[in-house]
């Protein structure tokens, strides 16, 4: 490679301490490690929780996991791929061997300097232009010909956590299913939810414009604003009295937390997507006496490429996510417009650094 330095967005570790600064390109440390030039990236909700201050993360940190690229160089043991090739990303590095990995976990994996970018110690992320990717074998996916760098952009990242909301919600055919939170994550959890052939799908927020936009790209069936209506008394009212079947909390607070239990019928189950950034008090007597189930857990990124596969067959189409583009020169401008939802930005993406 050409280039000895690189622009890169640092966060300093403490609340809203960020900078575009300059930075060495990585190198190849591991003969299993790949070297990525980013083509196109995003700003995640969960880079918001992590500039925010609540997640820990110590300064300096390159910030960013969701992204596409292509190969630039491999070291000695990378099989499956070459430089040149067009790759999706795991946001979670993973060798693809250990038991965690091997049991479909690899968010898990006990290997050293894995996890997520832009977020584990050793392991800087993709707001940059180019990313240094351990285990590159097990943590690349080929982007096939017919699919663009947008149309597989999510895989990594927020189409799985989508994927795994509706997979812990256990959607079976006909279910009548409840998500709370538009927000991209929510969205993407509409999506997959689909997948299931719920005869009905809800979604709950405050912002209309992106209750529109789930409308508009046809991936719910219904809306309910909690700004203007009673959210229990419309979801009774949607499900013949009984209650939702299934819900999916996007968002990560305990009121959303209590909405979906609310709403769940007797021995319906709910999944829990939101990054809760704290303790909450979970009323376990209302689980009990509903037979309710929930679950939760980290993306185990482990369907990437079934996700991709479906995007080939026209299955999955996030294009309605993308709302704002503009290059790395302007990403604390996105953080700005993305964090504080300007513009009704819903997906900021971010495109190469231009000289
Ligand atoms: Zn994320
Ligand atoms: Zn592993």
């Amino acid at each position: 490679m050409k280039k000895e330095t690189m622009k890169a967005l640092i966060y300093h570790g403490k609340a809203n301490d960020m900078s575009l600064e300059d930075v060495p390109v990585p190198k190849i440390e591991y003969p299993n490690n790949a070297i990525v030039r980013v083509t196109l990236s995003t700003i995640c909700g969960s880079d918001m929780h992590v500039v925010g201050g609540h997640l820990g993360v110590p300064g300096p940190t390159l910030m960013g996991h969701e992204f596409v690229g292509v190969v630039e160089e491999v070291g000695d043991a990378v099989m499956d791929f070459k430089p040149g090739d067009r790759v999706a990303v795991s946001c979670v590095a993973s060798c693809g061997v250990c038991g965690p990995c091997k049991d479909g976990q690899p968010v898990h994996c006990t290997k050293q300097n894995v996890g997520c970018f832009g977020v584990s110690p050793n392991l800087p992320g993709c707001q940059t232009e180019y990313v240094r990717i351990p285990f590159a074998d097990n943590t690349l996916y080929h982007i096939p010909d017919s699919l663009s760098d947008e149309d597989v952009l999510f895989v990594g990242d927020i189409l799985s956590t989508g994927y795994f909301g509706a997979e812990m919600a256990e959607i079976k055919t006909g279910d009548t299913v409840l998500i709370v939170g538009a927000g991209p994550v929510g969205m993407c959890a509409a999506l997959c939810a689909r997948l299931f052939s719920p005869s009905k799908i809800i979604i709950v927020d405050g912002i209309e414009s992106r209750l529109d936009t789930c409308l508009k790209a046809g991936i719910v069936d219904h809306v309910i604003n909690y700004m203007e209506e009673d959210v229990q008394a419309k979801v009774l009212e949607l499900t013949g009295g009984e209650g939702v079947d299934r819900a999916i909390e996007a968002i990560g607070k305990e009121s959303s937390m209590l909405t979906c239990m609310d709403a769940v019928r007797y021995g319906g189950n709910v999944a829990f997507l939101g990054v809760f950034s704290g303790p909450v008090q979970i009323p376990l007597h209302r689980l009990w006496n509903k037979n309710m189930t929930i679950r939760t857990g980290f993306v185990p990124v482990n369907h990437i490429p079934d996700l991709i596969k479906m995007i080939e067959a026209g299955k999955l189409d996030t294009s309605f996510l993308i709302t704002h583009r503009a290059p790395l020169n302007d990403i604390l401008k996105g953080y700005d417009y993305f964090g504080n939802r300007k513009d009704n930005c819903i997906k900021w993406l971010v495109t190469p650094y231009e000289e």
